[in-house]
């Protein structure tokens, strides 16, 4: 599933290409979206801002007018030069918007949805977003807030994917935060320190917001404990586990020689 800096990599790609401009056409090829009409609707708007919060992409247009987009499991962005062959088949496309020579493709939005600003300040599932992790002025006191109105038997791996608590934490930085910060992400969250539970978003921060801004794979923050199961831990040596949790029982990886 893509994390937050996945969302974060791709407005910054998105925002030279569209940010300021009107575009010259917005195209939306699925049938499911034909009566939205979005095409005419955005018709001569400027693109005001593109925005992330957390795991949600926002391309916000004048008068108000956002299209919100979650990409889930299966959904990305892109941005090709005009007439370049995409690495998704077009039927694929959700949402296309060219500006000049370039285009911005939406592939597989499982969530894409014109909104009034208005609704979306009120919409009940954005409304519920916790901080987002990446943005300019993240504080973690108010992650804290939340982590501790949460239920404090839940294991802190399970915590920190729960959106309302962090935006913008998947498993990848789920896993890689609580190995930078030594912390077993099984404990309980009662059990887990507040300098604890920073350190964890402290580590997972910078690397995200790098990985966000790399240009290319070398320049990628690189993974200690996930995706490395059975392989020994890079600090301690011990062998890094593998194991589904949570609800939807999605892997986290952990060290137990050093994470406790
Ligand atoms: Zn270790």
């Amino acid at each position: 599933m893509p994390e937050g800096d996945t969302i974060l990599r791709a407005a910054l790609r998105i925002r030279p290409v569209l940010e300021g401009r009107v575009p010259d056409e917005i195209r939306a090829p699925q049938p499911r979206h034909a009566a939205d009409r979005w095409p005419q609707r955005l018709a001569g708007r400027r693109v005001t801002a593109v925005d992330t919060h957390g795991k949600h992409l926002f391309l916000r247009f004048e008068d108000d007018l956002a299209l919100h987009s979650h990409l889930r499991m299966t959904g990305a962005w892109a941005v090709y030069p005009r007439g370049a062959r995409w690495r998704r088949a077009p039927r694929r496309a959700w949402l296309v918007v060219r500006a000049g020579d370039r285009e911005v493709v939406e592939f597989d939005g499982p969530v894409l949805e014109l909104m009034t600003a208005a609704r979306a300040r009120f919409d009940q599932r954005l409304r519920a977003l916790g901080p987002d992790l990446l943005a300019d002025g993240f504080a973690p006191e108010a992650f804290l807030r939340r982590l501790r109105a949460d239920d404090q038997t839940r294991p802190i791996g399970d915590a920190l994917l729960d959106q309302r608590n962090v935006a913008g934490i998947g498993n990848i930085w789920k896993a890689e935060g609580c190995w930078g910060a030594g912390v077993d992400p099984w404990r309980p969250v009662g059990a887990v320190a507040d300098e604890e539970a920073v350190a964890i978003v402290a580590d997972a921060r910078p690397r995200m917001l790098a990985a966000a801004r790399a240009s290319g794979p070398g320049e990628r923050p690189e993974r200690r404990v996930y995706g490395r199961a059975g392989m020994p831990c890079p600090r301690c040596g011990a062998t890094i586990r593998a194991r589904g949790q949570g609800d939807d029982a999605r892997t986290t990886w952990w060290c137990p020689g050093c994470q406790r």
